[in-house]
């Protein structure tokens, strides 16, 4: 696999999450904006309201907490994205075209397997209908995004399992 191959991929995958994150920070200053003018509206004294934005810093609450966990899920979403990228380019370096068949590998944790994952372990279909129904991540399943089931070209026989 040559770098050549892999960094268009990756600069572009740089530039929406850059975009995502910068986006995902103009909404947590609006909603902390929207906060703050609601509770002086209220007539809470800039203490009160500072103690309160504080609060929800240190627990996680709704203002806090949403950013952070958004801002996790697309980092975490990121790295993914940075998988996949790279796997492309080793499969096109082992001369496997893309759009080819597909089996799904069921990710199995300490706690079991993600219920409608496990319907698909083993299961071959190719690129493009895998795309119609769901991909491992793509939201289809109860795991959702936290999902880390994989798709790879039948060629390379991987189990249909893989245990955590
Ligand atoms: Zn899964």
């Amino acid at each position: 696999m040559s770098e050549a191959q892999i960094e268009p991929g990756l600069a572009g995958l740089f530039t929406t999450l850059n975009l995502t994150l910068g986006e995902e920070v103009h909404l947590f200053t609006t909603s902390l904006d929207i906060a703050v003018t609601r509770m002086r509206r209220q007539g809470m004294a800039d203490e009160a309201i500072y103690q309160t934005l504080l609060r929800d810093a240190q627990t996680g609450g709704r203002i806090f907490g949403t950013f952070g966990n958004t801002v996790k899920r697309h980092i975490y979403g990121g790295i993914q994205d940075a998988g996949t990228i790279g796997k492309e380019a080793e499969f096109a370096a082992a001369g496997i075209a893309p759009g080819g068949e597909e089996k799904w590998t069921t990710y199995v944790t300490e706690t079991g397997p993600c219920p409608d994952c496990l319907t698909r372990a083993g299961d071959v279909l190719t690129a493009e209908a895998w795309d119609a129904i769901g991909r491992p991540g793509s939201g289809w399943s109860v795991c959702k995004d936290a999902c880390k089931c994989e798709l790879n070209p039948v060629q390379l026989k991987t189990p249909d399992k893989v245990v955590a």
